[in-house]
């Protein structure tokens, strides 16, 4: 079959479009395999080419963690999905047997993998994965949308909605809004009633959050956004800072922060340790969380919401599958605005 794959960790020089790579079988109970129509590219892809802890790398490794596509065929147990279903996937991997997931926390799971990182992903013709990360979607749900909400609107309701707790009369501040994770956060901090404060780098990706219903545009070039917020607050700060760039933001995310305060991160895009004076966190009785992906109960709630058509991340641009490379290369160059996503099927 035809996928994205790479044979070593290293740059995107390492990222080959092959037409050669063998098709994954059905080789036990509780899978689904997908013909895949659109995947989008995620940051973790990037984690993925440059080497993750943990993570072998066996030739030809398919990349992709996002997607879309119909079920093939499924093993003889699977009654959640059928043969002929559109589905979208959910791309965090769990063993269902350890305590968190049983109790319904997956992605907390002691054995959690990520498909594209630790299990053969999706910039593929086709997928095998277990049933109980597909979910049907109607035809009205396009490919690209479909293709581009997983792991985006996952990541970040698990975020604002279970672990921040969003809602009327929150301020949240979110970095770096040509993100599909941040995009998806504003959308879904609008939606619970929260007042919106957005960054970036660009005037015009501002004012492109500015139709997404951001309430306040920073743009964090030159600046400290701690300074600024405290400055438009008149020094009250936020309650709730989205902050997945790590230690080039890290200070300033504190700085914009009011008294009881929650900080919400999933991800260090700019670096991974980070500085703290442990007294700004007590008097100002801050709470600092981390977050990552999302369990069935928060897939289901993020579905339901694409089905209703009330959630959906922007679609920057579309590449076929042969131009990974070039797609990948405009993530890390982060010129989008909202998801890159790669169209495989017809
Ligand atoms: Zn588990």
């Amino acid at each position: 079959m035809r996928a994205l794959t790479i044979s070593t960790t290293g740059s995107l020089d390492a990222v080959e479009y092959s037409t050669d790579v063998a098709a994954p079988v059905i080789s036990g109970p509780g899978l689904v395999r997908l013909r895949l129509q659109a995947a989008a590219l995620n940051h973790l892809n990037l984690w993925a080419i440059r080497g993750l802890p943990g993570a072998t790398v066996t030739p030809k490794w398919v990349l992709g963690s996002d997607g879309t596509g119909v079920v093939e065929d499924v093993s003889d147990d699977v009654t959640s999905v059928q043969r002929g279903d559109r589905v979208v996937i959910n791309a965090g991997l769990s063993c269902r047997r350890c305590e968190y997931c049983l109790a319904g926390e997956q992605s907390l799971c002691v054995k959690f993998r990520v498909l594209g990182e630790q299990a053969p992903g999706t910039f593929a013709e086709q997928v095998v994965l277990p049933a109980t990360n597909v979910r049907a979607i109607p035809p009205s749900v396009s490919d690209a949308d479909a293709g581009a909400f997983g792991l985006a609107t996952l990541t970040a309701w698990r975020m604002l909605v279970s672990r921040a707790r969003v809602g009327p009369g929150d301020e949240v501040l979110i970095w770096g809004i040509g993100g599909g994770v941040a995009q998806a956060a504003l959308l879904i901090a609008k939606a619970r009633g929260a007042r919106v404060w957005v960054t970036s780098g660009s005037d015009e990706k501002l004012q492109r959050a500015r139709a997404l219903g951001a309430d306040e545009l920073i743009n964090h070039t030159g600046i400290d956004v701690g300074r600024e917020v405290r400055a438009r607050t008149g020094k009250r700060g936020v309650n709730v800072v989205v902050d997945s760039v790590g230690s080039a933001t890290w200070e300033q995310s504190l700085g914009a922060l009011g008294r009881a305060g929650r900080l919400v991160t999933c991800g260090g895009t700019s670096g991974h340790v980070l500085q703290m004076d442990v007294r700004k966190l007590f008097w100002n009785q801050w709470t600092i969380m981390g977050a990552t992906m999302g369990s069935d109960s928060e897939f289901d709630s993020v579905v339901a919401e694409l089905v209703a058509g009330r959630l959906s991340v922007p679609v920057d641009s579309v590449f076929p599958l042969e131009r990974g490379r070039e797609a990948l290369e405009r993530l890390q160059g982060g010129r989008q605005f909202g998801k890159i996503v790669l169209q495989i099927g017809p």
